[in-house]
C-alpha cells in the first residue's frame, strides 16, 4: 500500500467510495518534521489508513504537518480528527475562508449556490442544496489552519517546497513545488485521464475557467521533472497533459459557442442541456439531481469564459442570466 516512490518521499491510496474519481493519492515527505498532503474523506475507514501508514513510517503525530491543496471534503475530511491528535493543519487562505463559510447548514455560500441556481434557468428542475453533495458531504467541524500564501516554504526531509497558487479549479487552490528536483505537488490543478472539474464561483470570484488556463500555462513554463497528482495515474508527461486538457476546454468553448448560434439567446440551462456529457442518462430529466448542479456549473464557468474573451454577450432578466453570440 504504501509505497516510497522518491527518497523521503511516500504515496498511498485513500479509497474514495462512492465517489467516480475512485481514491485519493496522499504523500508523505518523511523528515524531522515530517509533511503529509491532503487527507481523505471524513471517514473511519479513511482515518485508519492514514493512521497505519503513520505507524508504518513511525512518525508521531506531534510531528507532522498537514498541508491542504484545496478545500474539497476528498481533500480536507481528516483534518479536524488528525488536528485532535496533534497534527499541524495548513491551508491556503482563501479556500480556508470558503471552507470556513461552508461548515454551516445556514452559511450564506449554501444561499448562493441556490440563487446561482436560479441565475442559471434551473427553477424548473427544483435544485435544492440538500442534493448538493458538497453540502451532504462538507465537513462539520472547522479545524485551526495556519494559512499559507503563495511563496510560503515548507522543508520536510532534505526538500524544499515553495507553495504555488494556481486558482481555476477552486478559488484558491495551492501546489507544492520543488524546485531543486523539479516535483510540484499539484493537488487536482493538473490529473491524467480525467479533467479536472471546473466550475462557476460566484460573481466574485469571475472568469474561473480563464483563471485555470493561465495557471495551467505557468506550470508549462516551470522546468518539472515530475508531477505528483492527487488521484488516478501520475502524468507520465505533464506537458502533454496540459495541451490535452487546454485541448477539451477550447472543444468544449467551441461547442456552446455552436448551440449559441443554433438555438440564439440561451440560458446556463439550456447550453448545459445540449453539451455532450458523458453520464448514463437518456437526456436532462433523467439527470440525477447532483449531476445537474455539476453540469450546470461547468456550463457556467465555459459561459463566463466565453464573455470574457468577447464572444458572447451576458445579460440579466428577472434574475436569470442569458447568453447570445456578439
Ligand atoms: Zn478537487
Amino acid at each position: 500500500m504504501l509505497q516510497q516512490i522518491k527518497p523521503d518521499i511516500y504515496q498511498f491510496n485513500i479509497p474514495l467510495r462512492n465517489n467516480p474519481l475512485r481514491s485519493l493519492n496522499a504523500y508523505i515527505i518523511k523528515g524531522e518534521e515530517s509533511l503529509m498532503i491532503d487527507s481523505g474523506f471524513d471517514t473511519d475507514e479513511n482515518m485508519d489508513i492514514v493512521l497505519a501508514a503513520l505507524k508504518e513510517l513511525k512518525i508521531a503525530p506531534e510531528s507532522l504537518r498537514l498541508f491542504l491543496t484545496h478545500l474539497h471534503s476528498d481533500h480536507t475530511g481528516l483534518a479536524s480528527r488528525l488536528e485532535d491528535i496533534g497534527v499541524q493543519v495548513y491551508m491556503g487562505r482563501v479556500d480556508a475562508a470558503i471552507l470556513e463559510e461552508s461548515l454551516l447548514e445556514e452559511s450564506p455560500y449554501w444561499k448562493e449556490l441556490e440563487v446561482d441556481a436560479l441565475m442559471q434557468g434551473l427553477e424548473e428542475d427544483q435544485l435544492r442544496i440538500s442534493d448538493h453533495p458538497g453540502y451532504v458531504y462538507r465537513p462539520k467541524l472547522m479545524p485551526s489552519i495556519r494559512l499559507t500564501d503563495d511563496g510560503d516554504e515548507f522543508r520536510a526531509g532534505a526538500y524544499r517546497f515553495i507553495v504555488k497558487e494556481f486558482p481555476g479549479h477552486t478559488p484558491g487552490l495551492q501546489a507544492l513545488y520543488e524546485p531543486e528536483h523539479g516535483f510540484l505537488f499539484s493537488g487536482d490543478h493538473i490529473l491524467e485521464t480525467i479533467t479536472p472539474n471546473i466550475t462557476y464561483w460566484g460573481e466574485n470570484f469571475g472568469d474561473a475557467l480563464g483563471k485555470y488556463l493561465v495557471n495551467l500555462k505557468k506550470v508549462k513554463e516551470m522546468p518539472l521533472t515530475q508531477v505528483f497528482s492527487s488521484h488516478r495515474q501520475l502524468p507520465i508527461d505533464h506537458l502533454q497533459r496540459i495541451e490535452e486538457i487546454e485541448e477539451h476546454h477550447a472543444h468544449r468553448l467551441g461547442e456552446a459557442i455552436d448551440i449559441l448560434t443554433k438555438n440564439g439567446r440561451s440560458t446556463v440551462r439550456d447550453v448545459t442541456r445540449r453539451l455532450h456529457w458523458d453520464i448514463r442518462a437518456r437526456d436532462w430529466n433523467d439527470f440525477p439531481k447532483s449531476q445537474k448542479w455539476f453540469a450546470a456549473g461547468e456550463a457556467h464557468a465555459h459561459l463566463v469564459h466565453l464573455t470574457k474573451l468577447g464572444k458572447v454577450k451576458q445579460s440579466k432578466e428577472d434574475g436569470v442570466l442569458w447568453y447570445e453570440i456578439v
